[in-house]
């Protein structure tokens, strides 16, 4: 077996049971690299495959489940999403529910929350996944790489000591060590945990 949409224990194969494939919905844009789930399910990412070519993504999210959308805390004006093509495990994003493409033009409110949400993020990924270091920042404009241009988000990559090897550079394929739907709910706990604990 070497369809890629097909885990481990193919039907057919004695002794072991077909894993059910998840659909994910979610949000970011594909790059060049392939990415290699390391747990035993494997998840079908689907996310360029909207019948809705002039949907903005970060607009429909805020009306899915947080699971469905990956959505790890709301805020009253901002709220924390997975990408769903990940630098790194833990990477998500800061977005304003408001389409709006240029941070100059952030309200007070809206700016203001945005900067809680990315002290909060840091903490939750420290809290969660041990991060020892984190890349963040935003990219204005097309031009400036951003994939979704038109609905400004800032990314947080959390970084740890030797995420970086061969694998990226070599063999163009991403290793994540854990699902998006599992990381999703272990950074939601750790977020409820530092907002509770303060
Ligand atoms: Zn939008």
């Amino acid at each position: 077996m070497t369809d890629t949409t097909t885990p481990e224990g193919a039907p057919g194969e004695p002794g072991q049971r077909p894993v059910p494939l998840e659909e994910q919905s979610g949000v970011g844009m594909p790059d060049a690299f392939a990415r290699l789930y390391t747990p035993h399910r494997m998840a079908y990412i689907k996310g360029e495959n909207r019948t809705d070519d002039n949907a903005c993504p970060f607009c429909e999210i805020p009306s899915l489940t947080d699971e469905q959308g990956l959505v790890v805390a709301r805020g009253d004006t901002v709220y924390a999403v997975l990408n769903l093509y990940p630098y790194n495990a833990g990477h998500l994003m800061v977005v304003p529910y408001r389409h709006v493409a240029d941070y100059a033009d952030l309200t007070p409110d809206e700016a203001v929350e945005m900067a809680f949400f990315m002290q909060k993020a840091l903490r939750a990924l420290r809290l969660a996944s041990g991060a020892h270091g984190f890349n963040t920042g935003m990219n204005l404009g097309s031009i400036a790489g951003a994939g979704i241009a038109g609905h400004v988000h800032q990314h947080v990559v959390p970084r740890w000591g030797g995420d970086t090897n061969f694998m990226p550079v070599v063999g163009g394929t991403r290793v994540l060590p854990a699902l998006l739907p599992d990381t999703r709910a272990l950074l939601a706990e750790a977020w409820e945990k530092i907002a509770t604990d303060g």
